[in-house]
């Protein structure tokens, strides 16, 4: 039997690309992450996305389809199928970011451990607190360490951490916090 965190790899990389899935109303990328070419900081809604009520960050993109090529290339791992292998397929669909609360966003490689992490952010306040976000956050981390972003309700700071093995995370956690500096002060 293979190893769990290699099976993982392997699904991301050969499932890439290959999913018939739809971001329909979901818009989690458009409010988590940071678009340079927009000037776009991390847990700001996009100013271009025209929202369906006045509190969402979801409707559509206003600017579409001469939204930036950052925004044409990116599809998050749930968008890619990287689960498909490893859920009911009865269960995929709620695992769309808007609907479970996570968004699974790529694999990142942490230079001072040499390991590849999946890194995941927050949708709504707390949701990887509670399920489902937080069992999902859970299986994955079992798999392959998860690099958890979150915004920090009061001082709208990021905050990151690590979800896995506890070796790991002592071993990274010069790097991290660097990140997390590094992201509040862009
Ligand atoms: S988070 Fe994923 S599913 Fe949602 S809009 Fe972005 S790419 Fe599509
Ligand atoms: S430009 Fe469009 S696709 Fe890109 S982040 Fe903004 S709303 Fe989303």
């Amino acid at each position: 039997m293979s190893c769990p965190s290699a099976s993982l790899q392997n699904s991301l990389r050969f499932q890439r690309n290959t999913s018939s899935k739809q971001c329909g109303s979901c818009y989690a990328c458009c409010l988590c992450l940071g678009i340079q070419r927009l000037g776009k900081k991390a847990y700001q809604c996009c100013p271009n996305v025209v929202a369906s009520t006045k509190s969402s960050c979801s409707g559509r993109c206003g600017i579409h389809p001469n939204h930036p090529e950052e925004c044409k290339k990116y599809s998050c791992l749930w968008l890619q199928g990287a689960f498909d292998s490893m859920f009911p397929l009865d269960v995929i669909d709620s695992l769309r970011p808007d609907r479970c609360g996570v968004l699974f966003s790529s694999v990142m490689s942490l230079v001072s451990s040499n390991t590849s992490v999946l890194t995941c952010y927050e949708v709504y306040p707390g949701s990887t607190d509670s399920d489902p976000g937080k069992s999902l956050v859970d299986k994955l981390g079992a798999l392959l360490p998860v690099m958890k972003w979150r915004q920090d309700q009061n001082t709208r700071k990021m905050q990151v951490s690590l979800v896995g093995d506890p070796n790991l995370i002592r071993s990274c956690s010069e790097e991290i916090e660097k990140m997390s500096e590094e992201t509040n002060e862009q």
